[in-house]
């Protein structure tokens, strides 16, 4: 993968405890941000009510992901809570190449693969207001059964150990507060001088930069 100073657009990461509000926020914002696409994840855990294959994520079984991840075609992978997840490589090589701005959602040991192959990246970590309220929502989701609950729960201790690892901390407390502090970001990220030269050949040219 050859990523360099010359990618026009933004890669966003977005990790999070489960329940912390990511799948919201990040739909929330691509509503609002038509430039801006999501990484269509590799899973092997089945789709929870209301989950469609090839909009949520694409399911498939351990046999299948095992196989493509021995044929590299995921840019990273990881076992998340007892399952695989991947992203796609050719996917997000195309999004680079035609400068589409990128968000990914997914795990902090994707996100350290991704940062060592993609430098320019941005890690976004979500906190929740507290861990009461973590709780609470992934109760109020109404979407796991309770030993899963109780799963992401304890993993969530681990995964904030890696906050400080991220470019970007939002406290996902007021909604609306927190997705205007994703839109901050993503404009900022946006006018980072990197992808300002290089949407901009012409203008460097006149200003002999
Ligand atoms: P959520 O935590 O409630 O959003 O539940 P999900 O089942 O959607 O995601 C489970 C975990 O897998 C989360 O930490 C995601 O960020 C992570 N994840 C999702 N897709 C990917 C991926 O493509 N690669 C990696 N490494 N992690 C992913
Ligand atoms: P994640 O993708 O991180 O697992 P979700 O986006 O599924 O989290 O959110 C978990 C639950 O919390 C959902 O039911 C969602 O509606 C709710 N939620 C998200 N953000 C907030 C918030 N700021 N205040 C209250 N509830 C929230
Ligand atoms: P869920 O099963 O609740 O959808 O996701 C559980 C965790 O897996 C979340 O932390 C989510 O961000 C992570 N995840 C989802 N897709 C990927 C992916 O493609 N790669 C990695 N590394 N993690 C992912």
């Amino acid at each position: 993968m050859t990523i360099t100073n010359a990618y026009q657009g933004s890669m966003l990461m977005i990790v999070a405890p489960s329940g912390a509000g990511k799948s919201s926020l990040v739909n929330a914002l691509l509503q609002s941000e038509p430039g801006l696409t999501i990484s269509l994840s590799t899973t092997t855990r089945s789709p929870r009510p209301g989950e469609v294959d090839g909009k949520d994520y694409r399911f498939v079984t351990p046999e299948v992901f095992k196989q493509e991840r021995d044929q590299g075609q995921f840019l990273e992978w990881a076992e998340v809570h007892g399952h695989f997840y991947g992203t796609s490589k050719t996917w997000i090589e195309q999004q680079m190449q035609t400068g589409s701005d990128v968000i990914l959602e997914i795990d902090w040991q994707g996100a350290q693969q991704i940062r060592k192959l993609i430098p320019v990246v941005q890690w976004i970590f979500i906190f929740p207001p507290s861990i009461e309220a973590l709780e609470e929502r992934l109760r109020k989701r109404g979407q796991d059964e309770e030993a899963t609950i109780e799963r992401r729960l304890a993993a969530a201790h681990i995964e904030l150990q890696h906050a400080h690892e991220a470019n970007f901390i939002v406290i996902n407390d007021a909604f609306d507060q927190a997705l205007a502090d994703l839109r901050h970001i993503l404009a900022a990220s946006r006018l980072r001088s990197g992808p300002v030269m290089a949407r901009n050949p012409v203008l460097l040219k006149r200003l002999g930069v």
